[in-house]
């Protein structure tokens, strides 16, 4: 595809974070005219909320993770980070580093909020950790 044409249009399929990035990043840097399709009735692919019974539920990604400072700048510039406690760390007495300028999660929901959790992957009855990463007990869980 040709960035000096105008016209050129690029159909990008799921409107997941992959191709919702991939549509801002055209916009924002070319002149080509994205279009996402969408099979479902809602974006966000997997990493969407869903509202179920008044709860909010997150059925695949629910916290952010990159190792990758353009890729975590790229997120913020979205989700900035939390200027004030959220609710639940105020309950449970917690600290978490805060922005400064940053919004207050009592106020928006477009607040990224700090989170201290340990996930891991039960896979071949033994737990790895989530991320991945490269340890002793990650290849003698998987074995030969
Ligand atoms: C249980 C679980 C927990 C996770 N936890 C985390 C986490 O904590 N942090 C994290 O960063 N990531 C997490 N992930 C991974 C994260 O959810 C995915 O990496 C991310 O959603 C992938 O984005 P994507 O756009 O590539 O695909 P998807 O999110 O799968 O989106 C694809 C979209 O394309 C649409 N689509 C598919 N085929 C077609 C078609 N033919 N035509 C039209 N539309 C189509 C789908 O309906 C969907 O909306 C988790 C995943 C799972 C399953």
């Amino acid at each position: 595809m040709n960035n000096q044409n105008t016209s050129a249009v690029a159909l990008i399929v799921g409107a997941g974070p992959a191709g919702l990035t991939a549509a801002t990043e055209l916009q924002r840097n070319t002149t080509i005219h994205p279009i996402v399709v969408e099979e479902s009735d809602a974006i966000g692919g997997i990493s969407r909320t869903v509202r179920y019974h008044g709860n909010r539920m997150d059925i695949g990604g629910h916290r952010f993770f990159s190792r990758s400072e353009r890729v975590n700048r790229w997120w913020l510039s979205f989700l900035p980070m939390q200027g004030a406690p959220a609710l639940d760390d105020r309950l449970l007495s917690r600290s978490k580093p805060l922005s400064p300028a940053g919004p207050d999660p009592d106020l928006t929901d477009e607040v990224m909020l700090t989170r201290d959790r340990i996930s891991r992957i039960f896979y071949l009855r033994a737990f790895f950790d989530y991320p991945i990463s490269l340890k002793y007990s990650t290849f003698a869980g998987m074995g030969l």
